[in-house]
């Protein structure tokens, strides 16, 4: 059974992530300072740990700088501002994945398959391909559980383009098909919107290119291989 280690100081946050684990199907453990958790990773590491930043004894980064000597297995720090997010990023601790607090516990079971299913592809047999997920009606999108937050016009773009995969859409009947309104638009101003576009898909699932320029015609939609 897949044992996850979850590392919470607050007693409300760790109950509902265990139990969000164990009905997801994992074996989980709690420990709730950053000295066991270091004891716990390093003597026998868990297929995954959640590690917390803000802890008592020893802060998730020391914990995380110090495994990492040990053990390789994967660790999703979870923080509690999103300022605290955009240092960790920058401090390359070695982390799997981040999640910010107040988070929802769906989410962060959706992030934990993810980054376990990005180590059994390192093992050997091939990853599942990432899913996109559009919701016509409320205009919400998702990447393998993960919300991707477009505007309205990328959500249309995207939409547009994924219906058809492979197909090659012109700027011109992006345009028709995506606006509402074409009357000030141009077409360059696809191109920008499609850049952006590309930009939250990559930063989501860095592993596959979602949106194909084909130069000087228009762009396609590439559905992942399965
Ligand atoms: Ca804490």
């Amino acid at each position: 059974m897949t044992r996850i280690l979850i590392v919470e100081d607050e007693d409300d946050i760790a109950s509902v992530l265990v139990d969000y684990m164990r009905h997801a199907g994992y074996d989980t453990e709690r420990v709730a300072d950053g000295e066991s958790a270091l004891a716990r990773m390093v003597d026998d590491p868990p297929d995954l740990t959640l590690l917390d930043v803000m802890l008592p004894k020893l802060d998730g980064m020391a914990v995380l700088e110090q495994a990492r000597r040990h053990t390789a297995h994967p660790v999703i720090m979870v923080t509690a501002r999103i300022e605290e997010l955009d240092r960790l990023l920058g401090l390359e601790l070695g982390a799997d994945d981040y999640v910010c607090k107040p988070f929802s516990p769906r989410e962060v079971v959706a992030r934990v398959r993810a980054v376990l299913r990005r180590g059994m592809a390192a093992a050997g047999p091939p990853p599942d391909p990432p899913r996109l997920q559009l919701e016509d009606t409320q205009w919400r999108a998702s990447l393998d559980g993960r919300p991707l937050v477009l505007t309205r016009l990328e959500f249309r773009l995207l939409q547009v383009l994924s219906r058809q995969p492979g197909r090659i859409f012109s700027r011109g009947r992006l345009l028709d098909l995506a606006y509402d309104d074409t009357a000030d638009v141009t077409e360059r101003a696809i191109d920008s919107h499609i850049k952006n576009l590309r930009r939250k898909l990559a930063a989501a699932s860095p592993d596959h290119d979602w949106i194909r320029s084909v130069y000087g015609v228009g762009f396609a939609f590439e559905a992942p291989a399965t």
